[in-house]
């Protein structure tokens, strides 16, 4: 069974005990990538049942250092987990609602400590968005059924995704694995079940004995990043003021989004050098902005008041948060994806290359393709690389360099301050075609022809690339093949380490062949 079904089983079992569960000294809200106080569902219930029973509300966050070499990898995206918790303590406080933060060694004494906490408390009441990784489910039904043993009621509900993943099928009730139908079937689920478009309110105000009872609560300290993951002090000024954190933060960027750029976004958004996407995936990677927050927000935009149809920006838009929603479901629904392993089981059999030298050309920027190094060069300098940027670079990697895929996702989540884990696999699924809708034999991007096509003047690569800036024209795509060579000799930049044309070849001979030898 899928680790959801495992979930809802043990809801289902648990159901007329969890029911019966009396609320006693407090109710507890379990934040993970949910760090919002507007719009989030499990805080909005636990919140109502807090505020029926007259029993203080707590708000805790648990962080294992084994997340830092799971899902939240990169030293800018922890650092920016850590300021918005900062942020949504100070909001939290504003309602006399404690913010509970505390490390705990291990992933697997989460349950324990969780029980820990709850009698320790008085609290009767866990609340939590569910996530949708294996490992996270299989413990959130551990825990349903360890509270219920113990008198104790644990909600965890859908919240990240618009639509929650399983309930899109297909006509003969499959589940969809091509993007184009099930985002038909997505659009239409949603103007049948308006209500999903619905926004929560935050929590109330907590009672004046919440200050009284849990008043150690709201000084206890944030923790800092563990060294190996710390950043200097001057890089977290850089990336504060790069990437500002928070709630606030990420209404005020939809909103300036939606008012000034949302409308010509279907022709800017393929132009890296320009500002023409919405920037917003830290917050939706996150949690401090929700994906249902961003579809209304667009839709209350579009005069047809439709998620299609209308100004076509919009409409585009939309249909990118989609995408978001389309990768859950694909993790939920066949979670051996996100486990290293290819959508198709013919596909395990490609001969990938581990030439460490090329990789390393890669990680740096030091390709030689200016366009695939400029991208690089932007995830090393801001922790954030253009969407179409990720494409080529991605299927630079898998399909020029012809090295192992897995290779290229590890190294994004250790760098992206947006790192998602079902976002990037199946942004790399995508790109190095193992994923659901693989298509290896047209989708190999030429690096050169992408350059001219999204970079026309080369502003993007002048941009990241400053051994190429003096360079002008046409030139700067492919300097040492154009006539630039001594200009990039001279500044260091290196020559093309492999041959497109050839290497194309080689790629389609070994999916080819991997697909024979299955
Ligand atoms: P906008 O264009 O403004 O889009 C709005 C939102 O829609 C984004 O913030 C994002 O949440 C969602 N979205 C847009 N495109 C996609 C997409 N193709 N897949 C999933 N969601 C999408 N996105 C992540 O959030 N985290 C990742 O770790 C990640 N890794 C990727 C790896 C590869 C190889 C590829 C090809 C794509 C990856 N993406 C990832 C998707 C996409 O590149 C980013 O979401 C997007 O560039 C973020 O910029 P934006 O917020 O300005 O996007």
């Amino acid at each position: 069974p899928r680790p959801i079904d495992e979930l809802y089983a043990a809801l289902q079992d648990t159901s007329g005990k969890r029911k019966s569960v009396k609320v006693k000294d407090a109710v507890v809200h379990w934040f993970k990538m949910d760090l919002r106080l507007w719009d989030n569902t499990a805080l909005a219930h636990a919140g109502e049942v807090a505020k029926k029973a007259g029993v203080p509300l707590i708000c805790m966050y648990l962080v294992s250092p084994q997340d830092f070499e799971a899902h939240l990898r990169a030293p800018v995206r922890i650092d920016f987990m850590l300021r918005t918790l900062a942020v949504l303590r100070q909001d939290l406080a504003k309602l006399d609602i404690p913010l509970h933060v505390e490390t705990v060694e291990k992933r697997n004494q989460i349950p324990d400590r969780i029980l820990e906490l709850m009698d320790e408390w008085g609290a009767s009441h866990l609340f939590a968005n569910m996530e949708y990784e294996a490992d996270e489910l299989r413990r959130e039904r551990h825990l349903v059924r360890h509270l219920s043993g113990k008198g104790k009621s644990f909600e965890v509900v859908h919240d990240t995704c618009v639509v929650p993943p399983g309930r899109l099928q297909t006509g003969s009730g499959k589940q969809y694995a091509v993007y184009t139908p099930w985002y038909r079937s997505w659009v239409a689920y949603i103007h049948e079940n308006l209500d999903l478009l619905e926004q929560f309110e935050p929590p109330g105000r907590n009672p004046e004995s919440a200050r009284n009872k849990f008043g150690h609560l709201f000084d206890c300290p944030i923790p800092g990043a563990p060294k190996n993951k710390a950043l200097c002090d001057e890089e977290k000024r850089r990336y504060q003021k790069l990437w500002p954190c928070g709630e606030h933060e990420a209404v005020k960027r939809l909103e300036s989004f939606c008012q000034e750029r949302i409308g010509g976004y279907s022709d800017a958004r393929n132009i890296p050098a320009g500002n023409g996407t919405s920037c917003l995936s830290v917050h939706l990677a996150s949690g401090t902005i929700s994906a249902r927050t961003c579809v209304r927000t667009a839709r209350d935009r579009n005069k047809t008041k439709r998620l299609n149809g209308g100004n076509n920006g919009i409409v585009t838009w939309i249909s990118e948060v989609a995408w978001r929603d389309f990768y859950r479901h694909v993790l939920v629904n066949w979670p051996y994806v996100c486990m290293n392993k290819p959508f198709k089981p013919e596909y395990s059999n490609i001969a990938w290359s581990y030439n460490e030298e090329h990789f390393v050309a890669w990680c740096e920027g030091k390709t030689g393709f200016p366009f695939v190094d400029a991208a690089m060069r932007q995830l090393s300098n801001i922790g954030y690389m253009h969407n179409r940027c990720r494409m080529i670079a991605a299927c630079f990697l898998a399909k020029d360099l012809l090295i192992d895929w897995r290779k290229g996702e590890r190294y994004f989540m250790e760098h992206l301050i947006d790192g998602d884990f079902a976002s990037n696999n199946g942004g790399w699924g995508f790109s190095a075609s193992v994923g659901v809708d693989p298509q290896p034999y047209f989708r190999i991007f030429n690096p050169l022809l992408q350059s001219e096509k999204f970079d026309p003047n080369g502003e993007y690569i002048r941009k990241w690339v400053p051994e190429l800036a003096g360079i002008e024209g046409k030139a700067i795509h492919d300097p040492y093949n154009r006539g630039a060579g001594d200009e990039a000799r001279r500044t260091g930049y290196p020559r093309p380490i492999v041959e497109h044309k050839a290497c194309r070849e080689r790629a389609l001979r070994a999916y080819k062949q991997g697909l024979e030898n299955a």
